[in-house]
C-alpha cells in the first residue's frame, strides 16, 4: 500500500428495531411501534448512528469503505422517511458491495425504490422456514405466505443481488421440509444463500420453552442431517460452500462478510455495534488513540445509553467501550474467522500479519490435523477439510490451548497486513 493510499474499510451499520422480538434471537433489536411512535423512537438512533459516521469520517484518515452492510434488527421495518435519511446518507460512501437486510413482511414497493435509488446493491432476506408451524416455533414475525410473496415481488421489481436466509434444525422440522426449503430458495435463482444452524442461545425465550420441556429438541443426529440435507440441495443447484452456513454461485460471494471473516478492518456504527478498528483510527470516534495495535470498540447494546451518552460529557462518546486485542487473542480470532471459509486463511498474509508461520505459534498442531485429515496446507493455504469443518468448535479449542503455552514466540501484529 503506497503512503497516500486510503485505509479500506468495510462499514456495518446497526438498525436496532424490528417489527417484534423473534423468540430465538439474541441480536441486540427491540420491537419498534407504528406511525408517530416508530419515528418518536428510531428518529434520534438513526441521526446519532449518522452522526457516528459524520464524526468519524471528519477526523480520521483517508479511508474508503470498500463494503457496507446495513443489518439488525431489521432495517426494512423503518419509517419509509427515515430509512431514506439513513441510505442517502450512507449512499455518499459508493462501495463496490452494499447489502441491507430485509423480513418478508416488511419488503413492500417503497423499501425497494429507497434501496435501488440509493445504490444498494444486495438485499437479504430472512425467511428462515416455509412452514407455518416452524415459523410459529421460531416467533417470526410472518408466515410462508409473506416469504413466498416477498420472494415473488423481488423477482418482477428487483434487479439487484439477493440472499436468502434459512435454518436447519428447528424443533419439529423434517427432512423433507429442509429439502423443500432449499429448493424453494435454489428456485429463486438467487445467487446467495444462509443455512444457519439453529443455536438455542441461554437468555432467549426458546431456551425456557426447552428447559420448561414445552418445546422438545430434535435429536443431534435428525439435526445434523437436516443440515446437511439443505446443503445438497444448495450445492446441488450450484450454490457452492464457500463457509461454514453461506453458499453462492461463483462471483456472489458476500464481499462484505469475507472481509469480516479474514478480519479486515470494520467500522461499526449504531446501538450494539462493534468495530474493529486498527490504533490510529481509534480515536475518530473515542478521543482516545494512544494505544498501538488492534482496537475492539462496542457501541452499548442499549438505546438510552448510546443516546444519553452521545455528546461524550461523561466518559466516551456514545458509551463506546474501547478494548486492546492482545497479539495472541488477534492471533486466535484470526483463525477462528478465516477457517470458516472453505478456502481457508492465506498462509502468505497470515505470516505478514504476524511476522511467523502458524507453526512457530502452535508448534506441531497443524501438521497433527493434516495427518488426520482434518486440515490441508496445499497451494499456499491452511484450510480445514470437510470433515475438520464439521469439527471446527474443537479444533479451535485445541489451537487456543496451545497459544496459551509457556514459551511461546513475541508476535508483532502488522495490521492491516
Ligand atoms: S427479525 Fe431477526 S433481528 Fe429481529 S428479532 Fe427476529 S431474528 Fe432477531
Amino acid at each position: 500500500m503506497a503512503v497516500s493510499d486510503p485505509i479500506r474499510l468495510s462499514l456495518y451499520v446497526h438498525v436496532p428495531f424490528c417489527a417484534s422480538k423473534c423468540l430465538y434471537c439474541d441480536f441486540y433489536s427491540v420491537p419498534l411501534g407504528r406511525g408517530d411512535a416508530a419515528d418518536g423512537s428510531a428518529v434520534p438512533v438513526i441521526e446519532q448512528t449518522i452522526a457516528q459516521l459524520d464524526r468519524f469520517l471528519a477526523q480520521a484518515p483517508a479511508v474508503r469503505f470498500e463494503t457496507v452492510y446495513v443489518g439488525g434488527g431489521t432495517p426494512s421495518v423503518l419509517p419509509t422517511a427515515l430509512l431514506g435519511r439513513l441510505l442517502g446518507r450512507l449512499a455518499d460512501l459508493g462501495p463496490s458491495e452494499w447489502t441491507v437486510e430485509a423480513n418478508p413482511e416488511s419488503l413492500d414497493r417503497a423499501f425497494l425504490d429507497i434501496c435501488g435509488q440509493a445504490g444498494v446493491t444486495r438485499l437479504s432476506v430472512g425467511l428462515q422456514s416455509m412452514d407455518d408451524r416452524l415459523l410459529a416455533v421460531l416467533g417470526r414475525p410472518g408466515t410462508a405466505a409473506d416469504n413466498l410473496r416477498a420472494i415473488e415481488f423481488l423477482g418482477q421489481a428487483w434487479n439487484g443481488d439477493t440472499s436468502f436466509d434459512l435454518i436447519a434444525g428447528i424443533p419439529g422440522q423434517s427432512r423433507e421440509g429442509m429439502i423443500a426449503d432449499g429448493e424453494t430458495v435454489v428456485r429463486t435463482g438467487s445467487g446467495h444463500a444462509s443455512l444457519y444452524s439453529l443455536t438455542v442461545e441461554p437468555d432467549t425465550p426458546l431456551a425456557g420453552f426447552v428447559r420448561s420441556g414445552s418445546v422438545a429438541l430434535n435429536k443431534r443426529d435428525h439435526d445434523d442431517e437436516l443440515w446437511l440435507e439443505g446443503r445438497a440441495a444448495l450445492e446441488g443447484a450450484g450454490l457452492h460452500q464457500y463457509e461454514v452456513s453461506n453458499f453462492a454461485r461463483p462471483g456472489k460471494e458476500c464481499q462484505h462478510n469475507l472481509r469480516y471473516w479474514r478480519l479486515e478492518p470494520y467500522l461499526g456504527i449504531g446501538p450494539g455495534a462493534v468495530s474493529t478498528l486498527p490504533a490510529n483510527l481509534t480515536k475518530a470516534l473515542t478521543d482516545i488513540g494512544e494505544h498501538a495495535g488492534v482496537i475492539r470498540l462496542s457501541n452499548p447494546r442499549d438505546i438510552s445509553t448510546f443516546l444519553s451518552r452521545a455528546t461524550g460529557l461523561a466518559g466516551t462518546p456514545w458509551g463506546i467501550e474501547t478494548e486492546v486485542v492482545p497479539a495472541s487473542s488477534f492471533v486466535l480470532e484470526t483463525l477462528m474467522m478465516g477457517l470458516r471459509l472453505v478456502d481457508g486463511i492465506c498462509a502468505e498474509s497470515f505470516r505478514r500479519r504476524f511476522g511467523q508461520d502458524l507453526d512457530r505459534l502452535a508448534p506441531g498442531v497443524w501438521e497433527r490435523w493434516v495427518e488426520q485429515g482434518l486440515a490441508s496446507s496445499e497451494a499456499g493455504t491452511l484450510r480445514l477439510t470437510d470433515r475438520g469443518l464439521l469439527l471446527l468448535d474443537s479444533l479451535l479449542g485445541e489451537l487456543a490451548g496451545a497459544l496459551r503455552a509457556d514459551g511461546l514466540p513475541a508476535i508483532t501484529v502488522r495490521w492491516p497486513d
